[in-house]
C-alpha cells in the first residue's frame, strides 16, 4: 500500500504523539493541524480502510471514525 502521501501531510514535522492524544483537548489540538492538510481525505480513507482505531487521522477522532464506519455498514444493509 502506498503511504508516500504521509510525507506530505501537515503532521509530517510534528511529534507523532500529538496525534495519539489521551484526552479530548489533545484530540482538538491534533484536529487543528489536520484542518488545512492537503492529505486529509486520503488520510481518512487510509484510517477507515485499515480500521485504525487509535489516534487522530484525517481530522477525525476515534469516535468519529467508528460512527462513519457504522453509518456505512447501515447504508449497505439498507440498500440491500
Ligand atoms: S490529515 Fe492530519 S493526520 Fe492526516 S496527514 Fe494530514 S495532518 Fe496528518
Amino acid at each position: 500500500m502506498d503511504t508516500n502521501w504521509m510525507n506530505e501531510g501537515h503532521c509530517a514535522d510534528s511529534p507523532p504523539e500529538l496525534f495519539f492524544p489521551s484526552d479530548g483537548v489533545g484530540v482538538e489540538v491534533a484536529k487543528k493541524v489536520c484542518v488545512a492538510c492537503p492529505m486529509q481525505a486520503r488520510c481518512l480513507d487510509y484510517a477507515l480502510e485499515n480500521r485504525i482505531d487509535h489516534g487522530v487521522w484525517g481530522g477525525t477522532s476515534e469516535r468519529q471514525r467508528r460512527r462513519i464506519l457504522r453509518s456505512r455498514r447501515l447504508s449497505v444493509i439498507v440498500s440491500r
